[in-house]
């Protein structure tokens, strides 16, 4: 089921739907665009007509984060639960190394991926992996794009931020069957940020957890009320006219 939050059309999908569809485009050997979509996204779509195309033209947009999830079912629509980019990317691996896929990481400062890779390597060793960090030049861009294509991924993993991960995968289709904007999942697999213990993340107070780690974040997360009150006012107007 599709559902329309402030203009950007949002897959209900579980995550092992999302993760079935992208095994069922690996072995149909049909590309497929993934974006995984935060308030913050979401919000900047509304004055970024650029943005919302690249969204709605995503053949997934799964919701990122329990803000999302909290506005479809704001809007009259079940979901069973939010489908980050770090939890696909991890649900991902087990059926990824049962498979022999092929993994592409882009993105994230020098060394970082390239330990990421290490990291993951160690427990799904079937996997196989190539890397290139997410700092280059347009001049390198051409570089990039033939080391991906000479290595043929399954899957591209792209970490660049957002939204620049989403214009650069729109930008470059047909590198791999399932391209898929990450954020900052390197990091993370990495160990280089910490991700917030397994209860916190259960109570759905990870971006408070991330506040306090990366206080730096907070004129980011100033959004995430806006966009509440954006989806109340989206409510308000679907009900009343
Ligand atoms: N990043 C990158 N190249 C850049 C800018 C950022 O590879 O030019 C990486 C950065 O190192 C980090 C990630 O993009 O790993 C951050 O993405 P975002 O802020 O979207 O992630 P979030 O923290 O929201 O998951």
């Amino acid at each position: 089921m599709r559902v329309t939050v402030l203009g950007v059309t949002i897959d209900t999908y579980s995550m092992a739907e999302t993760v079935e569809k992208i095994k069922l485009a690996v072995q149909g050997r049909t590309a497929i665009r993934i974006v995984t979509a935060n308030p913050e996204m979401i919000y900047a779509s509304q004055y970024n007509p650029d943005l919302r195309d690249v969204l709605n033209s995503a053949d997934i947009i799964t919701a990122d984060g329990i803000g999302v999830v909290w506005a479809v079912r704001q809007l009259g629509v079940q979901i069973k639960e939010r489908v980050t980019g770090i939890d696909l990317v991890q649900s991902l691996f087990p059926i990824a190394n049962t498979k022999k896929w092929r993994i592409y990481f882009l993105g994230g400062r020098p060394g970082v991926a390239e330990l990421a890779v290490k990291k993951v390597s160690s427990d799904y060793p079937a996997i196989t992996f190539s890397f290139s960090h997410g700092y280059f030049s347009s001049e390198e861009e051409a570089d990039i794009l033939k080391k991906i294509t000479d290595f043929q991924p399954d899957v591209l993993l792209v970490g660049l931020g957002a939204p620049r991960q989403e214009f650069w995968l729109k930008e470059h289709p047909g590198l791999a069957y399932a391209g898929i904007g990450v954020g900052g999942s390197f990091d993370a697999l990495a160990g280089t940020v910490q991700r917030a213990p397994k209860k916190i993340q259960d109570l759905h107070v990870e971006w408070l957890y991330r506040l306090l780690k990366e206080p730096w974040r907070w004129k980011r997360q100033t959004v995430l009320p806006r966009f509440l009150f954006e989806v109340l006012w989206q409510r308000f107007k679907l009900k009343t006219f």
